[in-house]
């Protein structure tokens, strides 16, 4: 008999969600970034061990939306749940369970629903856990509560054990070595994203979506050409850097991920382009993926 099955983790922005499926996937799939919400749509990453396989769903942050990039997150995250057979709620000591950990309690209907409590390295005292892991399992009706850290790999093998206990008897969809199903073209615009966003994210917050235009493999090398959509002028100007050293910094830091994703050489050009309001368009939304 095996087992196989769709895991959403969904949680509020900068909880840690990416970490952990990168942790639990043992590669960088998910973007990590010091800022919230950099992750805005779904990323299967898959996990085989033994005779279970998890179709792991990163989700965008939670929070309270106020653009249509906005509710297009939330309305993922949401979809994302109703799709899933095992709702991994991800939190820190630090909220706990809140307004909107306790909507997706209620999304979760009959579903199992774990709750990770994550980056409990934080934690300097480490006796305060229990009272923090029994309060909430006094208020609220979780299927388990699971201390973890994504960042430091504690607490992951429980949770992986707690997850494939729920999940449904089902032939395994994907080859044993598969890692996700997410297009090669998305997985570099990531790539570009992340880096700006490791330098830019005060600068130009959430404000850029890259488009692949060119993916053409040739003999010895992959060429690349992106276009970086910003909002404002302002923000063209601080991607392009003095003397074009921002843009490099980024192309190169780029190339240099795309190739180790790719295993070959990569030609990587990159275009800024100033399209206002770009995430409240709904056929720039879509040429980037996320409908
Ligand atoms: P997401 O928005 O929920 O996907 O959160 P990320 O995975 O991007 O993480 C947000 C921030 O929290 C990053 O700076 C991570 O390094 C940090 N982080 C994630 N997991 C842990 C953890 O277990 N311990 C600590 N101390 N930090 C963590
Ligand atoms: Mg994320």
């Amino acid at each position: 008999m095996t087992r196989a099955g769709k895991i959403a983790i969904v949680g509020r922005p900068n909880v840690g969600k990416s970490t952990l499926l990168n942790a639990l996937l043992g590669e960088r799939l998910a973007i990590v970034s010091p800022k919230p919400q950099t992750t805005r749509d779904r990323i299967l990453g898959i996990l085989t061990r033994g005779d279970a396989q998890l179709l792991l769903l990163d989700t965008p942050g939670l929070h309270a939306p106020k653009t249509r990039l906005g509710h297009h997150m939330n309305a993922v995250s949401r979809e994302t749940i109703e799709g899933s057979d095992v709702v991994v709620l991800v939190t820190e000591p630090d909220v706990g369970v809140g307004d909107i950990e306790k909507k997706v309690l209620e999304a979760a209907g009959d579903r199992p629903i774990l709750l990770a409590l994550n980056k409990i390295d934080r934690l300097k005292d480490k006796t305060k856990l229990l009272p923090i892991l029994q309060g909430i399992g006094e208020a609220h009706t979780f299927t388990a509560i699971v201390p973890i850290s994504g960042l430091r790999n504690n607490g992951l093998d429980r949770l992986l054990k707690e997850i494939e206990e729920r999940l449904p008897e089902a032939e395994h969809p994907h080859a044993k070595d598969e890692l996700t199903d997410r297009p090669v073209r998305f997985l570099i615009a990531e790539l570009v994203r992340e880096q700006i966003l490791l330098r830019a994210w005060q600068e130009v917050p959430h404000g850029v979506a890259v488009v692949i235009e060119r993916f053409d493999e040739e003999k010895s090398l992959v060429r690349i050409t992106a276009t970086i959509h910003v909002p404002k002028e302002t923000h063209k100007r601080i991607l392009i850097g003095k003397a074009g050293s921002f843009l490099s910094s980024v192309g190169k830091a780029a190339r240099e991920e795309a190739q180790k994703l790719l295993g070959r050489k990569v030609h990587l050009e990159l275009w800024i382009r100033v399209t206002p309001d770009w995430y409240d368009k709904d056929d720039l939304l879509r040429e980037v993926g996320y409908r």
